[in-house]
């Protein structure tokens, strides 16, 4: 569905980005990946699919690495067709605790950086009048949770910036919609199982069960692959007509 596309997916070297990426390969599209830690695993696994892949590392906190990032996309495959505005942190702690520099660094990683990427795939995707970006917010983008103050700020932003994105390009075949997963097993996750299990004397299966009794009904993680398979829907002929949405996969979690 997606052959002769390219997708570019911010933080794509671990958990969803690399889930969402594996996605889209799987239709056909060439992947631009960007993230840290391991590079030649996540490349290794999307070339497997048979698609073409590159790499850039840029540091999403930083607007002229964002800027490098999108020209060497477009330098590498033509242009950039999907974009997946997926890198993300997380701290937690009060307000009154929370330091300042985690909160400038989770307002420009998980917000600040789609908008930066966005304004300079707009061009391409206008003169093609075609394109997809989907943004990766959270539920925290639909409801809020104590000590994530910086969060759950970001996540409600980029879901207004994914209805501001869709309305300015309505008229065209461009859409922006957000998805809002609940919990999901990733390396970010797993940082609030283990300080969960350490400060409650817990193993790291009864502090997974309490992490899901506490927000999420089905008492279920949502998957990379999960998300990935409705990130490939939002890129779908059927998905033309849906604009702006914010797309909650969390096992009830907003419901209640
Ligand atoms: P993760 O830690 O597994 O992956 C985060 C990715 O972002 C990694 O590839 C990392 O290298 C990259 N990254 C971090 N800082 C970066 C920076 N400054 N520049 C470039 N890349 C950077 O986390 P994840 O759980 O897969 O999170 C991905 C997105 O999903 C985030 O936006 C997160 O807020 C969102 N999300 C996660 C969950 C969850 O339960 N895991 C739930 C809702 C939303």
């Amino acid at each position: 569905m997606l052959k002769g596309k390219t997708a570019l997916v911010t933080g794509s070297t671990s958990g969803i980005g690399l889930g969402i990426a594996k996605a889209l390969a799987q239709q056909g599209a060439n992947i631009v990946l960007n993230g840290f830690g391991d590079v030649e695993g996540p490349k290794a696994e999307i070339s497997a699919l048979g698609v073409k892949v590159a790499y850039h590392g840029a540091d999403m906190s930083k607007a002229p690495e964002i800027e490098a990032m999108m020209k060497f996309a477009a330098d590498t495959f033509g242009r950039v067709d999907i974009l997946v505005n997926n890198a993300g942190i997380q701290h937690v702690a009060r307000i009154e605790d929370f330091p300042v520099e985690r909160w400038d660094a989770i307002i420009a990683i998980n917000l600040t950086s789609a908008f930066h990427a966005t304004r300079l795939a707009l061009p391409a995707m206008k003169e093609a009048n075609w394109g997809r970006i989907i943004n990766v917010a959270s539920v925290h983008g639909l409801v809020a949770s104590a000590e994530k103050s910086a969060y759950v700020a970001a996540k409600h932003g980029i879901v207004g910036l994914t209805k501001v994105t869709a309305l300015e390009n309505a008229t065209s075949d461009i859409t922006c919609n957000a998805i809002c997963p609940g919990w999901v097993l990733t390396p970010l996750v797993q940082k609030q199982v283990d300080a969960k299990a350490q400060a409650m004397g817990l193993s790291n299966e009864e502090a997974k069960k309490l992490l899901l009794g506490e927000k999420e009904p089905s008492m279920q993680f949502t998957t990379p692959e999960e998300l990935g398979a409705l990130a490939v829907f939002f890129c779908s002929p059927a998905a033309v007509n849906v604009r702006g949405v914010a797309w909650n996969m969390d096992g009830g979690w907003a419901a209640q």
